[in-house]
């Protein structure tokens, strides 16, 4: 069972990811997030990049297959999560490097994150789905939270 997918963002997700760059840049700033913004014209930049969405998305998914093919299992296993979650993953080309949507189960992949390695930025969001109902719970700050990330990070990658 496929419990993992790739795709492009679609370009209503990509207006909102470059919203997203504009509102949160003192955010990004602040807690030194590496991020992309748009130029000006999303619309336009996304069609004129459609190739480069598409290997980066293709190539991430081939590598996903050899490098982490068990990556999710064990995540499943780790949380005691229904062993039918289905996660997405999605390509973007604004705002940070990765983020997620952990009501939607969905990690979006920066592609302009080189020399950060996409494989790991994933691993790191999906890990955050994971662990966000219990950093709302205890109202877990940014940098705690990143911190906890890591960790379980080191131990499931
Ligand atoms: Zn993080």
């Amino acid at each position: 069972m496929k419990n993992i997918t790739f795709e492009v963002c679609s370009l209503e997700e990509e207006k909102d990811n470059a919203d997203r760059a504009q509102i949160e840049t003192s955010f990004f700033k602040q807690h030194n997030i590496r991020f992309s913004a748009s130029a000006g014209n999303v619309e336009e930049e996304y069609l004129n990049n459609q190739q480069k969405y598409q290997s980066f998305k293709d190539n991430l998914e081939s590598r996903w297959l050899v490098e982490a093919s068990d990556f999710i299992e064990r995540l499943i296993k780790f949380f005691h999560e229904n062993d039918n979650k289905i996660f997405k993953v999605k390509i973007c080309n604004y705002a940070a490097l990765g983020f997620y949507d952990s009501a939607k189960n969905c990690v979006f992949i920066n592609l302009n994150c080189a020399p950060l390695d996409p494989v790991r930025i994933a691993k790191h969001e999906l890990i955050h789905i994971m662990v966000q109902p219990f950093i709302d719970e205890y109202k877990i700050q940014h940098e705690q939270k990143e911190k906890i990330v890591n960790a379980l990070l080191e131990v499931l990658a």
